[in-house]
């Protein structure tokens, strides 16, 4: 049972040891020593990361399960697997990625040497949310590990149990010098806002979102900002709408729709709302029975508040097409369709991150597309269609941080795609590469030769610049 308890200032005296100005100097004199800069150094800690996942499974998927009420499967799938492939990956492709590059040379250059040399930030703060509480905390850190800088890590309050296990497992795996876990709240967090980090990586809501950048603004300190918005799916009828269902129903009950790319709403004409209703119905019982709140699959609401917050979203009956029964005590909410709603509801006026996905008729894809461009930039889009000319009238007019077609979440998971928003649902990617990229800053150097002989190659540079020096 989650006790759905925040950590408390005072809690958190003894959780953590040391003030968080303590940290980043302490952190700071390890990044001074040099000691993260060795490759070998990197790797290690990587590989203890690594085996920290792999020594740790039964522990933090009972984390996970006094959290979010995953059960076993779901936790290990959504967050320990995804954060050990992308440890695995990096481990792959870290001594190829941290050589310097030589960029091609203008002819002026000939006899220069130009390269760009991989260099760490420094001190980075990673802040992780509590949706996936180990994949959204580690998946950046390790980044950040592979690039050569010292993290401190700030794991969610709100996914207590998680948060209690990274700061038990990260002192015994990782460096305890370079890397460090401060435990808390907004209180703490507001303390590591106040001092100097060289990168902040932030995961979590918009509005947070500008608190964490205008902190940083203080030291010009470059941000990730990994938020949320509203992630509209656009369908049609040239798909297969019980495969069109089932994806948009997987994406929207994965964690209970508390993903950050999870399908917020559906616009669809409405003879295709009244096709997605039926199937949807079907789907659902197939996977959870008639009765969803015993079915072992599905995910819990994180805390009260949000249970509150979804829960209005249903007090209009007459809405609500399929699901839409509550537990409180559980803090569980059927997967809910909600129709006849209107770009003026509440629901459609905030980021849902729950199971529910409310249908916007529209007449055609212009319609869908002048909807999309009336609200903020989202996080993804998901389109689907078999129509060329559809597709690539949304892709091409339309802003958003990724798109899946005929599918959704899928593009978050590939290694080789950079993650991340645009406008108000973020700056900057992370994922494989774009992970080492992020924290690393990259150094141009131009080294010349320093011969008399070469140095004469130069001398029309140098004033006094008469009239032959100008001729010549
Ligand atoms: P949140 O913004 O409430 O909290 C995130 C972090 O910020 C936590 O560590 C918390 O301690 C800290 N925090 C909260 N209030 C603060 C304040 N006033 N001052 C300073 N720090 C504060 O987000 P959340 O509820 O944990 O996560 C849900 C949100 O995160 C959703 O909007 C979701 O879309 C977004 N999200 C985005 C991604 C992504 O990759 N883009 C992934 C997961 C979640």
């Amino acid at each position: 049972e989650n006790t759905n308890k925040i950590f408390t200032a005072a809690e958190n005296q003894n959780t953590n040891t040391k003030t968080a100005a303590q940290i980043v100097n302490d952190a700071r004199i390890q990044f001074n020593s040099g000691k993260t800069k060795c490759i070998k150094f990197r790797k290690q800690q990587l590989k203890n990361l690594l085996k920290m996942f792999e020594e740790n499974e039964e522990a933090i998927e009972n984390a996970l399960a006094l959290d979010l009420g995953r059960q076993k499967f779901t936790a290990s799938i959504y967050d320990t697997e995804f954060t050990k492939c992308q440890i695995k990956h990096i481990l792959k492709y870290l001594n190829e990625w941290s050589k310097p590059e030589y960029p091609p040379k203008p002819i002026y250059n000939y006899f220069e040497n130009i390269r760009i040399q991989k260099d760490p930030y420094g001190v980075v703060l990673v802040l992780g949310p509590w949706n996936f509480p180990f994949a959204l905390l580690f998946t950046p850190a390790i980044g950040a590990i592979a690039a050569g800088n010292c993290v401190v890590f700030k794991p969610s309050e709100i996914s207590v149990a998680s948060a209690k296990v990274i700061s038990e497992l990260v002192p015994r795996y990782l460096d305890n010098e370079c890397y460090y876990v401060y435990d808390g709240g907004v209180v703490e967090t507001t303390e590591l806002l106040q001092q100097r980090f060289d990168y902040i990586f932030f995961t979590g809501s918009t509005a947070v979102g500008k608190i964490v950048h205008a902190a940083a603004n203080k030291y010009l300190t470059p941000v990730t900002l990994e938020l949320g918005g509203k992630s509209p799916v656009y369908l049609d009828d040239t798909v297969d709408i019980e495969i069109a269902a089932k994806r948009i129903l997987w994406g929207k009950c994965f964690n209970a729709g508390q993903i950050c790319v999870t399908p917020d709403y559906l616009l669809c004409t409405k003879a295709i709302q009244e096709k997605f209703i039926l199937v949807a119905e079907k789907v659902i019982k197939e996977w959870y029975t008639d009765d969803v709140m015993n079915s072992p699959d599905f995910t819990r609401i994180i805390s009260n508040k949000h249970f509150e917050r979804l829960s209005t979203f249903l007090i209009n009956q007459n809405n609500i097409a399929v699901g839409g029964k509550t537990d409180a005590c559980q803090r569980f909410i059927e997967p809910t369709i909600l129709i006849n709603v209107t770009s003026d509801d509440p629901v459609m006026r905030e980021e849902i991150f729950g199971p529910i996905l409310p249908i916007l008729v529209i007449q055609n894809v212009y319609d869908a597309i002048d909807y999309i461009n009336s609200g903020e930039k989202p996080l993804a889009l998901y389109i689907f269609t078999e129509d060329k000319k559809t597709k690539n009238l949304i892709l091409n007019n339309t802003s958003c941080g990724g798109v899946t077609i005929n599918d959704t979440i899928m593009h978050f998971v590939v290694n080789t795609l950079p993650f991340g928003g645009v406008g108000f649902s973020g700056m900057g990617s992370y994922h494989g590469k774009d992970s080492f990229d992020t924290f690393t800053h990259k150094k141009s150097i131009l080294e010349k030769g320093s011969s008399k002989q070469y140095e004469k190659l130069f001398y029309a540079r140098y004033p006094p610049f008469s009239e032959r020096k100008r001729n010549d």
